[in-house]
């Protein structure tokens, strides 16, 4: 056997693998180029998915001659001085357009203001041309031909032209966030393309997410700006009740450029654990300012992932600025829900089938994932089982009374409909609440903050309640029961298949303690022995409030309902319920009039 040293072809093959992936890794390279050169413009065209032909144009500083014949060379940059820790532009490993060249047919095309004109260089699967005179007037275009033509193995893991097409649009509008000052043009072919006009001046950021996420995104996006020990955090962050099914409008910058990392993803997953439900995502732009000495981008061949030199730091700046800004907003719902309700509460007429009505949010219960038989338990809340003499709708003439409630931001509940929802009045509009989403929100945020400090106020119950459960989960409850008492539900083994429950967290109006034991048994056999409750108490809050709540189906009292009103308006995240669902909808008196044609 010999050694044999690998040709500079075969390395560049090899090299290529790993920064060539598919299309989109060329655009994403020869876009970063372009911003990198200080373009004001740049505009991708590609064809077949780019499979075909990538074609990407900028205005920046161009090339001269003799750079330009360097630029396709392997590890040949004009970016990287010697400090690998020291990196301010987006390309820095001089390798692309080498890599690009050894898969590809490339030509390069720039001219740089001290040339007469322009100069063209051509690779063809490794193989250079001779530098030849070009027309270009300015700055660079990049045309990559055929590309993985002479590697069938690769060019046969590419999917179809569509998808490829969409990881490429992927990468244009992520570039495009983050650079709002440059111009981006996008076509592929049969494809309606972008088109982002350059934004300055004070609200370039925001415009810019708003071209690339919809117009729906400014109005439901919160501004995030923060800074801990010179790191600094902008951006935007969704309202939890405008949020989405996977977390791909997730959207992370880190010194300008574009990253898909874990710690990020998961930090801003953190922050909304408490205001959405599993598996609803929020919308978020952050842009991370960093000391490039912090941050090592040179993890991965294609730059996505980074490398902190203190994630702790990272990660609690992006925990605490969300879940401030998250709080603070805490009683706004997402306005394009109402939106939503009003395209739902469409005059009949225009419904195309009477199906639309079975789906529209109208109905009571729609929504509600569970209904529990009330427990039988003795002890409490006894009067709520009593029918109260309540009209379920309140149509009283507005009182003074009434007009004082109205200066409210949540207004005057005027009546219940379905046992469901609350109607409220307000000075320019009308309010629908969610009574059970809504109580569930308060009883949550009161029991956290309870729970925060002393331990629980609890309520004997006159009769214990015996609920039948299998041997480990009983013991699992019976290990942590010392813990459980700190969150007011006092139980103990009852033979070996059941536990007796004596005390439960007081305050509650009516409880489904066998549910209630259930699912906390449950959500402790995911805890690890080693984990404190009082570190999960968040999650297990959650799930006494979930019980605890004022069921839908319940008629409230018109002083009952006025005091869930002022108590959302009095409490943090009222805006949405402990699953990320709205607990009301406000629509103005425009919005209304709009509706009837009055405008
Ligand atoms: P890197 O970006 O890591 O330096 P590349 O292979 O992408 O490596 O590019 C090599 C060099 O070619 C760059 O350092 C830069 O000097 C030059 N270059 C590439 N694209 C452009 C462009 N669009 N405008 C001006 N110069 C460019
Ligand atoms: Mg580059």
């Amino acid at each position: 056997m010999a050694i044999r040293r690998l040709s500079e072809e075969v390395i560049n093959r090899i090299a290529a693998g790993e920064v060539v992936e598919r299309p989109a890794s060329v655009v994403k390279e020869l876009a970063e180029n372009a911003v990198d050169a200080g373009a004001t413009r740049i505009e991708v065209v590609i064809a077949e998915g780019g499979a075909g032909l990538i074609s990407v144009s900028d205005d920046g500083t161009g090339m001269d001659r003799a750079d330009l014949a360097l630029s396709v060379e392997r590890h040949c940059t004009s970016k990287l001085a010697d400090d690998l820790l020291d990196i301010a532009t987006l390309g820095f490993r001089g390798e692309a357009l080498a890599s690009i060249g050894a898969v590809a047919r490339l030509t390069v095309a720039s001219r740089h203001a001290s040339e007469a004109h322009g100069w063209e260089i051509g690779v063809a699967h490794g193989a250079v041309a001779p530098l030849r005179p070009s027309a270009i007037a300015q700055g660079t275009r990049v045309e990559v031909a055929g590309l993985f033509e002479a590697t069938p193995a690769r060019l046969k893991f590419l999917k179809t032209a569509r998808a490829e097409t969409s990881a490429t649009i992927d990468i244009v509008k992520r570039l495009a966030m983050a650079h709002p000052g440059i111009r981006f043009d996008f076509s592929a072919g049969e494809r309606s393309g972008l088109s982002y006009r350059a934004r300055t001046g004070e609200g370039a950021a925001l415009e810019r997410l708003s071209d690339v996420l919809g117009a729906d995104f400014a109005p439901n996006a919160l501004p995030i700006r923060a800074e801990r020990e010179g790191v600094r955090l902008a951006g935007f962050a969704g309202l939890p009740t405008f949020n989405r099914a996977s977390a791909r409008d997730q959207y992370l910058f880190v010194n300008g450029r574009p990253v898909r990392d874990r710690l990020l993803l998961g930090a801003v997953r953190g922050a909304y654990a408490d205001v959405l439900a599993r598996d609803r995502h929020p919308l978020v732009a952050l842009f991370i300012d960093i000391e490039p000495h912090e941050v090592d981008v040179n993890v991965h061949p294609a730059k996505a992932e980074v490398r902190f030199r203190d994630s702790g730091l990272v990660r609690g700046l992006i925990v605490g600025a969300l879940r401030e800004a998250l709080s603070a907003a805490g009683r706004r719902a997402s306005p394009t829900i109402a939106g939503e309700a009003l395209r739902a509460a469409r005059p009949p007429l225009e419904r195309r089938a009477a199906d639309d009505w079975r789906r529209s949010s109208w109905r009571p219960d729609a929504r509600r994932g569970f209904e529990y038989p009330a427990a039988g338990h003795g002890g409490f809340a006894e009067a709520e089982a009593e029918p109260l003499a309540v009209p379920s709708a309140d149509l009283r003439a507005p009182s003074i009374a009434d007009e004082a409630l109205q200066a409210h931001p949540l207004g005057a509940a005027r009546a219940q409909l379905h046992e469901t929802y609350i109607v409220a009045q307000t000075q320019d509009g009308l309010v629908i609440i969610d009574q059970h989403a809504a109580h569930e929100r308060l009883v949550y945020e009161r029991l956290k903050s309870a729970l925060a400090g002393r331990p629980v106020p609890r309520q004997m119950l006159l009769i214990p309640e015996i609920v039948d459960l299998d041997g480990e989960d009983v013991d699992r409850l019976a290990a942590r029961a010392d813990e459980l008492a700190e969150v007011g539900l006092v139980l103990e083994p009852f033979g070996p298949g059941a536990v007796a429950v004596r005390e439960v967290p007081a305050a509650f109006g009516r409880l489904d303690i066998a549910r209630l034991v259930h699912d906390l048994a449950h959500d402790l056999a995911e805890v690890d022995g080693s984990t404190r409750l009082r570190e999960r108490l968040d999650a297990i809050a959650a799930t006494i409030a979930c019980h605890g709540s004022v069921r839908s189906g319940r008629r409230l009292k018109p002083e009952e309902m006025n005091a869930l009103l002022r108590d959302m308006e009095g409490t943090e995240n009222s805006g949405q319920c402990n699953h990320g669902r709205p607990t009301y909808v406000e629509l103005k008196l425009a919005d209304i009039e709009r509706l009837f044609g009055r405008r």
